[in-house]
């Protein structure tokens, strides 16, 4: 590069801004957005696109934010998208956040002073080890924070704003797209991709500055279903055949020390009991089955089916039927495909002067869902960590740098493509 970019520090800003808008999404609810309030927060998010410069931003009746920055260059490059979700998690309160900034933290565990029995353990958060010195939002105490992703939702936004004045810099069409639900699973359930008109996208919605995951599990769940032998108890001697107690009996067959959520790690896949209920003659036992590969589930369903089998000898005159649907599939497969689209993120993330670590999801994304439905997604980190909790915290430099690899990769994207648009 001819001369270093002068970056801006506004990201921070925004986030907070952001974090203070309630945007709790509700799994019970059949509607979309979940929650009408999430829209409070689509409609500011719209609002200050346009006040940018982004004419076509707007927020549609599902609760989605769409814009475009305009190209600044010649060539023909693809149309890349930058992607986060406005929700936060149903499982803790998201209502009347209020931000604290902890300024140049010198280590140790940090308290939260709307609830001072909340702390945030040094020991317990190894990833804080890496921001001495730098300035760590949480909230007080007695709600999430919401960086998980309203970081990412302010780092694009910043990131938007930052390029919008600084059209020396050449990159690409690029669409930003928010959307609604994503942690109830519904976050691109209602998603225009013709009207997006993406080739690429990226999730901001990763931990540690630097991470970069392009892998999700591949996800089945198993229904096993057992017909049992009904007498009545009195008169049951050598007759009945409990169907509770040969779900039971599987449960307790099911591998102590390896194969379950509490037990894996890493690349390691798990077989997941979630659910259980039945009576004498019926019984219904519910799995999730979670592994990184085919083989690997495919291995799992059969270790369940041949345990299954085992228990049902006991039982010679009951029945099961065992049922394996499929959830979502590992996104590496369709990303492989366009090798770029790492390689590039990789090379952005150096440039803003971080260690890349390619990482994997234990568990699926709505880039998962979007690399399926044809616009291959990885997910860059945010910042974002404890989520989900009340000890959720990030730090305005992790942000910063997100900020920095965002505009980073719009412009590799443009010097690797190949020439200008034919006249
Ligand atoms: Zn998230």
């Amino acid at each position: 590069m001819s001369q270093p970019i002068k970056f801006t520090h506004t990201v921070a800003e925004r986030f907070l801004r952001y974090v203070v808008i309630d945007t709790q999404s509700d799994p019970t609810s059949p509607t979309c957005p979940s929650t009408e309030k999430q829209k409070n927060l689509g409609r500011l998010l719209a609002d200050e696109l346009q006040a940018i410069g982004l004419v076509d931003a707007h927020l549609d009746e599902y609760g989605y934010v769409y814009a475009t920055i305009p190209a600044t260059t010649d060539k023909k490059v693809p149309v890349v998208c930058f992607c986060s979700h406005m929700d936060t998690s149903p499982d803790c309160t998201g209502k009347d956040v209020k931000p604290q900034i902890v300024r140049n933290y010198r280590g140790g565990d940090i308290v939260l002073p709307g609830d001072r029995t909340q702390l945030i353990r040094a020991a317990e958060h190894p990833a804080l080890a890496d921001q001495i010195g730098n300035d760590i939002i949480t909230s007080d105490g007695t709600t999430l924070l919401g960086a998980d992703d309203k970081a990412g939702v302010a780092e694009i936004m910043d990131a938007a704003h930052f390029l919008i004045n600084n059209p020396q810099i050449k990159h690409g069409p690029i669409k930003i797209l928010f959307t609604p639900d994503e942690e109830i699973g519904r976050g691109v359930d209602k998603v225009d991709l013709k009207k997006l008109g993406a080739d690429f996208a990226y999730t901001m919605d990763g931990a540690s500055a630097g991470d970069i995951e392009d892998e999700t599990f591949s996800a089945d769940s198993a229904t096993i279903t057992i017909e049992g032998v009904s007498t009545h108890p009195g008169y049951a001697k050598g007759k009945m055949e409990h169907a509770i107690k040969i779900a039971a009996a599987i449960v307790d067959r099911l591998p102590r020390n390896n194969c379950s959520p509490e037990t894996t790690e890493g690349k390691q896949g798990f077989l997941h009991p979630v659910e259980i209920s039945g009576a004498l003659e019926q019984a219904t036992l519910g799995f999730i089955v979670r592994d990184f590969d085919d083989e690997g589930l495919k291995e799992k369903e059969t270790l369940l089916e041949s345990i299954v089998k085992e228990v049902m000898r006991d039982f010679p005159r009951s029945t099961y039927r065992m049922e394996i649907n499929q959830q979502y599939r590992n996104m590496k497969g369709v990303i492989d495909r366009h090798p770029e689209i790492m390689d590039y993120a990789i090379e952005a993330i150096r440039r803003a002067g971080l260690v890349p670590v390619k990482a994997s999801i234990r568990g699926g994304t709505d880039g998962s869902r979007l690399s399926f439905m044809g616009l291959p997604c990885p997910n860059i980190f945010a910042g974002e960590h404890a989520i989900h909790s009340r000890l959720e915290w990030v730090s305005v430099q992790d942000m910063e740098k997100a900020v920095q690899t965002i505009v980073h990769l719009a412009m590799i994207w443009e010097e690797r493509a190949s020439g200008p648009v034919s006249a």
